[in-house]
């Protein structure tokens, strides 16, 4: 019989390979996924789908008319979010951005996305997955801890699976390096291949890796024996395949993206080396891919009239901050939740729309709240996975519970 593989969207490696029983539209067991997936697919699909305004239940009707009411009257409002949306919600979300003059903005612009942007504009080397699965020598995870948040990377595509150039899988056909400022899970796999480094140490790290690169002394100020600094060096210009997985971590510590630049120029000068960012959400990559092909940036942008700008301003931090956004429709994230209390703060004094398949802080502090399903789930569509692959999927489960993208026509429609 044939097996019925479905997509798991609990994070940005999008796996592929699970199978579910579902009895009644919910789901019962999940196999395959890790305990991040098992939970995200269980969650779905229960209790009736909620509408509220002003915290008490309405139709949905009622709370279209509402939602529209609030983006309608406000000079700028402010649309957030979206990284665990489909394709197709995001364009839909730039369209109704642009309609309506909106702010536009998700995570990544205080997370990867100076990162993402080179890669988009092909300012740097990367690769697939399945190119490391099926070929990569060295992987280095760097400022990040997979185990934790990608929980199937280093078994399905990098360090321990075999791939077709790889038969023997780990250890002895790959190493794999952890660059941290403390000894994560991940760390504890790479073994002998840990570099721990003080906090905002990440620049003078790459400094030595690159004198080591170059055939001088790579020395830190904190003391790394330049011996085993050497030693990686060498391990990196061995490399037929290598990998950087770039996290949070480093992209924080850096003041720039200019050290990596220069590590990468030099690494490809001397072997093959590929950088991906490890992207959390599902759909984040997808999210920067729909806005820059429409506008030419990545994030932080602001619709006027026609014409968009973009900057640092008009980030969903600085705009909170500045106080310049009016009201806002948050779509799948919780901004009360992720952002620094002194800049959430301002999200209470203005009317928001919160669009989510669960409750959450920002939902609960709501005028307007709409329960929708749960993309990848409930909601089929595409998403685009952490190394730019697109990957479509199908429901699991029906559900009474309107998507994302229904939700957000209707919207539309009601301006
Ligand atoms: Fe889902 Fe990510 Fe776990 Fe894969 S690694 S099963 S995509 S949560």
């Amino acid at each position: 019989m044939e097996k019925n593989y479905h997509v798991c969207t609990g994070c940005g490696l999008l796996c592929d390979d699970i199978e579910v029983e579902s009895e009644k539209n919910i789901v019962n067991k999940v196999y395959t996924a890790c305990r991040v997936g098992v939970a995200h697919m269980k969650e779905a699909g229960r209790g009736e789908a909620d509408f509220l305004v002003d915290n008490k239940p309405v139709d949905e009707a009622t709370a279209i008319r509402e939602a529209a009411s609030i983006l309608k009257n406000a000079r700028n409002p402010l649309i957030f979010g979206l990284g665990t949306s489909t394709n197709e919600t995001q364009k839909i979300a730039i369209e109704l951005a642009k309609k309506i003059n909106a702010t536009l903005d998700d995570t990544s612009s205080f997370c990867l996305g100076p990162l993402v942007e080179a890669l988009i504009q092909d300012k740097l080397k990367t690769c697939t997955l399945d190119d490391i699965r099926n070929k990569a020598d060295v992987i280095i995870y760097w400022g990040t801890d997979p185990s934790d948040s990608h929980p199937r990377q280093l078994s399905k595509h990098t360090y321990f699976p075999r791939g077709s150039e790889k038969q023997r899988g780990w250890e002895e056909e790959r190493t794999a390096i952890a660059i941290d400022v403390r000894k994560s899970h991940t760390a504890k796999i790479c073994g002998n291949y840990f570099f721990q480094i003080p906090p905002k140490g990440d620049a003078e790290f790459i400094d030595a890796l690159i004198a080591g690169l170059s055939g001088k002394l790579p020395k830190t100020s904190y003391n790394h024996p330049p011996k085993k600094l050497l030693e990686l060096a060498n391990i990196l210009k061995g490399a037929k395949f290598g990998v950087i997985f770039v996290g949070r971590g480093l992209i924080y510590s850096l003041e720039n993206l200019e050290p990596l630049f220069k590590l990468m120029e030099i690494l490809n000068e001397k072997s093959n080396f590929h950088l991906i960012p490890m992207v959390g959400n599902c759909n984040t990559m997808g999210f920067n891919k729909n806005l820059f092909a429409e506008t030419g940036y990545v994030n932080s942008v602001k619709f006027e009239n026609g014409t968009v700008k973009h900057g640092p301003e008009h980030s969903v931090v600085e705009s909170l901050k500045a106080k310049t956004v009016d009201a806002a429709l948050v779509i799948g994230s919780d901004p009360l939740l992720i952002l620094p209390g002194s800049i959430a703060k301002n999200m209470l004094e203005i009317p928001v729309i919160s669009v989510d398949h669960c409750e959450t802080l920002t939902s609960k502090h709501s005028k307007v709240y709409i329960n929708t399903a749960t993309s990848g789930v409930e909601a089929g569509g595409s998403a685009i996975r952490m190394d730019g692959v697109k990957v479509s999927f199908e429901p699991v489960i029906e559900t009474n519970h309107p998507s994302e993208e229904v939700i957000l026509k209707k919207i539309m429609e009601a301006l």
